[in-house]
């Protein structure tokens, strides 16, 4: 691939590359060009940067990461979504040692069903760990919640009839994104 492209013009000719589009996408474009207004960003660059939002770079997953991390106001929306949450053996034995209960009892507890693969999978209808404060287990709660976002994202992004963000932070973060892309794009033209 030629050297000279432009970073978004690399992820939109991608022969894979499918755009995201639709009223999510709306929203997330005005969101970053309110955050852009004093950047003199082309208007395309922001809509293409818009479109490539379906391909995420390990740094975009990182910084999704990052933003939950800071800016999770613990409403528990995540905790209650129906959607079951994979813990490993690893990570219920933690929450075991961490309720000072018993690996078996808390097995038992959360009716954890097994995944075949030493893994476990517990409902989240509410999610048994969600208390009346919040989660009971929030300084070790399993990966599947710390990176409940990112999954989502890459999981709804797959949705044709629009994704269903379940976290009223998700297309504020992809704004982020979309405003990271767009100066990238802008630098990137203004070397040339
Ligand atoms: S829905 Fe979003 S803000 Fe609410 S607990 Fe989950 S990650 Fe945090
Ligand atoms: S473990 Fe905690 S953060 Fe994860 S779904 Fe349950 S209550 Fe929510």
């Amino acid at each position: 691939m030629s050297r000279s492209l432009t970073p978004l013009t690399r992820i939109l000719t991608n022969p894979d590359f499918e755009p995201f589009s639709g009223p999510s996408a709306k929203r997330v474009l005005e969101n970053a060009k309110r955050q852009l207004i004093e950047d003199d960003v082309d208007l395309i660059d922001i809509v293409n940067a818009i479109s490539s939002l379906r391909v995420l770079t390990r740094d975009d997953s990182n910084l999704i990461y990052e933003l939950q991390e800071k800016y999770c106001n613990k409403c528990g929306k995540c905790c209650r979504n129906n959607k079951p949450m994979d813990v490993t053996k690893r990570e219920l034995k933690t929450i075991s040692e961490y309720q000072h209960i018993s690996y078996k009892k808390l097995k038992k507890h959360v009716k954890a069903l097994p995944n075949g693969d030493g893994s476990s999978m517990v409902t989240r209808n509410p999610c048994p760990f969600l208390s009346s404060i919040g989660c009971a287990i929030y300084p070790i709660r399993p990966s599947d919640c710390k990176f409940f976002l990112l999954n989502q994202i890459l999981s709804e992004m797959k949705n044709n009839s629009g994704p269903r963000w379940l976290c009223h932070m998700t297309e504020d973060f992809l704004a982020k994104i979309v405003v990271k892309r767009s100066l990238e794009e802008k630098h990137f033209k203004e070397s040339k």
